[in-house]
Order: structure tokens, then C-alpha cells, then sequence
């Protein structure tokens, strides 16, 4: 391919500063880089406590455990969505009850969250799709009224505000990933984002693999063992030195993909109306950090015609989720209502690609060349 769907960004820092951490001799995990990422999130972005993780899915895991997810416990999601949303609560037992999307966005229908809880409900995550903020006033009143607990599956909405408030800081927990298809990577890695300080004490001890090591090293407990559940959550320096490169040029990352962002959607406009294909919006209430640009095709038809235009011209565009609630592994679980617009997306979004090295002139012209 001529042109990928995707290239890591590089700051030209990373070498650099992974080289400081050899020199600095201490290459496990919680040392001076992963300091600094922890000290970067909670200065930038006012998170009350921030922990590194080696993926979105180990943060995911992380609050499953937090929230002590028993089996047999509810646990209210999107279907649209990538596997290890609903894969951290499977894990621990839980039943997953999934919502649609919204009729005008690929994100979840809010609205469809109340009558799905009762009893054994005990947490709502939700997807900010493509880094646009699902209604959290409306989340937020739903999981006060029934005490419920709310993560943010905020892998794609680094730097995303709904309301101005900065998005995985409004759940009691926010996970985020830094995979190298997000706008800041580090190849592999994630952040759990505690905003319930009741869980601070505990989070720590689960990502140091069930030790209150982090405690001991503060001076705050003069031994340390096992006290607790846990895994290895935690990433090496390598990962973090690696990350902070990144974490330091975000605005610069930032402002570029929105211009990617904004050049798609200006160019596109006429193209896409003359041929039934929708241009992604959103509500007010939201902030587009250009994680993504994606197309909605009319049907599958339309959509597989022009993957291959595409593919033709030396150009990888890619379709995204399959509805999880159709899944080979979950479809014989599921008893809920058909997920009509959750299906659509499967069958109907595009994403363009979409890097910071990109120059979008051959994608516009390629696209404009189909269908005319
Ligand atoms: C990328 C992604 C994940 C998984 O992130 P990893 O860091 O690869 O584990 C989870 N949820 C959503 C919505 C994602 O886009």
C-alpha cells in the first residue's frame, strides 16, 4: 500500500529519553519516566490519580477488579465496541448487557441505558466512539439514582472534553490506550484514571501485582507483601520514556490531526451528499479530538466497492467494530433486542486513514474519482 490506514507518530525524543532510562539504571516499572507520564496527566489534564498500564485492556481489567465485579453482576455497554470493553467484565463473571448505537452517531444511545437496570446491575461503562463524549450528565444521573459505578472507556478520547470537562475524568474510573493506532502510542500501553478516591489505595495495590510495594517505597509502611489481588499491570520504563516523547508534543499531534480531520471533512462534502454516504457528527455538548474520520456508507455493498476503489489506487482504508452481541463467542449468549444501528455501523463505517505524516491530497482525489 501506498498509503497505510496507519503510522505511529514519532516526536524524534524517544530514543533519547530511552536511552536516559538505560543510564538510569532502574528499567522496571514506577521509575522516574513513569513518574513523569503520571506527573504529566495530573498536571495537564487534572486527574486526581493516574497509573500507567501495559494496555486499555489492562485498565479495563483493573476496574473490573476495583469495582469487585462478581459473577452474576450486571454490567451495561455498547456493543459496538472493541473486545476488551466487554472482555474485563467477562473475565470476572459479570453478565453483559449491551446497548445500540445512536441513530446519527456510532457512539451509544444513553437513552437506552435505564430500562436495561435492575437489581443486579453494578456498573455502566461507556465508549466515547472516535473521542466524542456520550451524554454524561445523563449517564452520571442514571448511575447516581440506581448507585451504580461508571468506567469511561476512554481509549480513543485522549484529550476530549464533553461540557469542558476533560473525558475520563468524569466516571468514577477512566481508561485510556496508548496502542500505536491511538494519537499518543507507545506501541502498547494504557492509564487508569481513579477520580473515586476510594479506590486509590486499592488501585495501586492491584497494579503492583497484589503488594503494597508503592506504600513501602513512599515510606509509608516499613515492609511490604502480599495484601491483596493484583496482576502485573504495570509498564517498564522503556514503555514510559518511550510515552513521555509523545505526551510532551500532544498539542502539536493534536492541532495536525484536526487539520487532517477538517481537510477530509471540507473536501468531501459534495462527494459524499451525491452519493448517499454520511459525514461523522456530533452534539454540542462534545469536543473532536480527531482520533478518527470515518465514512457511513448507504449499505455493505457500497462500503466493500469502495474499500476496493480504494485499495486500487494504493490506498488502505478500513471497516471497524463488528457488533460484540453477534460475536462467535458471546452471539449464544445473547437474549436482548436486536441492535439495528449497532449493526449498521459494522456493516456500513469506513475509516479513512488518518497520521500525522499524512497529506490527504491522493485520499480526497481517489475518493472523488469513485461514483463519478
Ligand atoms: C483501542 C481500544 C481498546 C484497547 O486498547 P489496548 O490498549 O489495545 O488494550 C479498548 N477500547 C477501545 C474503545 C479501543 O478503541
Amino acid at each position: 500500500m501506498k498509503i497505510p490506514f496507519n503510522k505511529p507518530y514519532l516526536s524524534g525524543k524517544e530514543l533519547m529519553y530511552i536511552q536516559d532510562a538505560l543510564s538510569r539504571g532502574k528499567l522496571s516499572g514506577d521509575g522516574f519516566y513513569t513518574k513523569q507520564c503520571h506527573r504529566f496527566f495530573t498536571n495537564t489534564y487534572g486527574f486526581k490519580k493516574a497509573l500507567l498500564t501495559t494496555s486499555c485492556t489492562d485498565a479495563l481489567e483493573m476496574a473490573a477488579l476495583l469495582l469487585d465485579i462478581q459473577p452474576g453482576d450486571e454490567v451495561i455497554m455498547p456493543s459496538f465496541t472493541f473486545v476488551s470493553t466487554a472482555n474485563a467484565f467477562e473475565l470476572r463473571g459479570a453478565v453483559i448487557r449491551f446497548v445500540d448505537s445512536q441513530t446519527d452517531h456510532p457512539g451509544m444511545d444513553v437513552s437506552q441505558i435505564a430500562p436495561l437496570i435492575n437489581a443486579k446491575t453494578k456498573a455502566i461503562v461507556v465508549v466515547h466512539y472516535a473521542g466524542v463524549a456520550c451524554d454524561m450528565d445523563m449517564v452520571m444521573q442514571l448511575a447516581d439514582a440506581h448507585e451504580l459505578f461508571v468506567v469511561e472507556d476512554a481509549a480513543q478520547a485522549i484529550d476530549s472534553y464533553y461540557k469542558g470537562r476533560v473525558l475520563g475524568s468524569i466516571g468514577h474510573l477512566g481508561a485510556f490506550s496508548f496502542h500505536e493506532t491511538k494519537n499518543i502510542q507507545c506501541g502498547e500501553g494504557g492509564l487508569l484514571v481513579i477520580n473515586d478516591t476510594r479506590f486509590m489505595e486499592r488501585a495501586e495495590i492491584l497494579w503492583e501485582k497484589g503488594t503494597n510495594r508503592s506504600a513501602f517505597f513512599r515510606g509509608e509502611v516499613d515492609k511490604y507483601g502480599w495484601v491483596d489481588i493484583g496482576s502485573s499491570f504495570l509498564p517498564s520504563e522503556l514503555n514510559a520514556a518511550y510515552l513521555f516523547a509523545q505526551l510532551e508534543c500532544i498539542q502539536d499531534i493534536q492541532d495536525r490531526r484536526k487539520d487532517i480531520w477538517e481537510q477530509y471533512h471540507t473536501a468531501l462534502k459534495d462527494w459524499a451528499a451525491s452519493l448517499g454516504i454520511a459525514q461523522p457528527t456530533f452534539p454540542d455538548h462534545t469536543t473532536n479530538n480527531a482520533h478518527m474520520y470515518y465514512l457511513i456508507c448507504k449499505d455493505i455493498e457500497q462500503r466493500s466497492a469502495l474499500l476496493q476503489h480504494l485499495k486500487k489506487h494504493g490506498i488502505l482504508a478500513v471497516f471497524h467494530y463488528q457488533s460484540l452481541h453477534k460475536s462467535p463467542y458471546f452471539k449464544a449468549k445473547y437474549s436482548g433486542d436486536a441492535l439495528a444501528e449497532s449493526d449498521r455501523y459494522s456493516n456500513c463505517l469506513v475509516r479513512l486513514p488518518l497520521f500525522y505524516e499524512l497529506d490527504t491530497k491522493a485520499v480526497i482525489n481517489a475518493l472523488l474519482a469513485y461514483g463519478s
